[in-house]
């Protein structure tokens, strides 16, 4: 039924470190939730897992000395949107870690996994994209950080070497400080589905102008995407209805969604049309504007 070889089960950092580096052809396990689905239905095979499961201090969500978030990348998504931190400065994230799955999954599905097996449908992509964040990638003997962005390289690909672990994403303060969001996540049923479309939106509002718009979708492209013209147009514009119309209507352009089983391009496109007017203006609203 699991087409497994052997299994690893490093307790620290290190470990794990040092297995990689021995071993090109293993693969990471952390939840499981996407691996041994794929084992199970045969789309992967003859694997060498790593499990990371009982590396604590991966776990951690914590506010470092200069008010930057670091979440470790085996905090769950039960973690995450308990997380007093992450509901105190990041709203949008925790409601986009509730989005996703049901509760038992929620409770060992990881962000590291749901960033590592590259999905646009992933639930907590575009509000990773929106937060610039950036991702702490370790091998036995080199520590880098890559901005979100640079990760994800096509559908179900991201830049990883075989012997780097991913062991945290940053979230700076200039990125959350003063700033509301908020993700929504379209699809046939409210839980345990995959997102047919998701608009993550973070908002900094100055006097009555937009002062800092961060629009991203997931979906809508090989990759997650940031609506970078609509974001040029949001700068300085006043916040009104027809605003927020009109920068909901320029994410349109940064659109590449294609047709697929699920729903066509033309629908994927409505839905991105109004979904970032909806968070815009929910996003306006938790600041304290109308
Ligand atoms: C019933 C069900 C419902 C689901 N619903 C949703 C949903 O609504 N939204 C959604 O986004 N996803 C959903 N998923 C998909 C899945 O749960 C998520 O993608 C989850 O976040 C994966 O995390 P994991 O820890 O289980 O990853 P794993 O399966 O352990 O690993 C996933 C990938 O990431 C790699 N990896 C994991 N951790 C690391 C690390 N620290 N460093 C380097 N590589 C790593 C693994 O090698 C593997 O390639 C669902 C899955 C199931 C089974």
């Amino acid at each position: 039924m699991y087409d497994i070889r052997g299994v690893a089960e490093p307790k620290t950092v290190e470990e794990a470190l040092e297995v990689l580096d021995k071993n090109s052809d293993l693969t990471i396990i952390s939840g499981g939730t996407d691996v041994l689905v794929k084992l199970h239905e045969g789309r992967m095979e003859n694997l060498d897992l790593v499990s990371i499961r009982e590396i604590k201090e991966l776990e951690a969500i914590s506010m470092l000395e200069n008010g930057d978030i670091e979440i470790g990348s085996r905090a769950s998504f039960t973690d995450i949107f308990r997380s007093e931190i992450i509901n105190k400065h990041l709203g949008v994230l925790a409601e986009a870690a509730v989005s996703m799955g049901g509760p038992q999954i929620r409770n060992i599905a990881t962000i590291g996994g749901n960033v590592c097996n590259g999905a646009v449908s992933g639930d907590s992509a575009p509000t990773l994209f929106a937060l610039n964040t950036k991702l702490k990638l370790k091998s036995k003997n080199r520590e880098r950080i890559v901005p979100i962005s640079e990760f994800y390289a096509g559908p179900g690909i991201v830049n990883i070497d075989s012997n780097e672990l991913l062991l945290s994403l940053i979230i700076e303060k200039k990125d959350y400080e003063n700033a509301k969001g908020n993700y929504i996540k379209f699809a046939t049923r409210k839980a345990m589905d995959i997102s047919i479309m998701g608009v993550s939106v973070v908002v900094k509002v100055k006097g009555n102008k937009f002062n800092d718009v961060r629009i991203a979708l997931g979906v809508a492209g090989p990759t997650p995407i940031r609506c970078s013209e609509a974001e040029k147009l949001a700068e300085n514009l006043e916040v009104n209805e027809g605003n927020m119309k009109l920068i909901a209507h320029k994410a349109l352009e940064a659109s590449k969604a294609i047709d697929f089983w699920n729903a066509s391009k033309a629908y994927k496109d409505h839905l991105i049309d109004e979904l970032v007017y909806r968070a815009l203006k929910e996003s306006v609203k938790r600041l304290g504007g109308k």
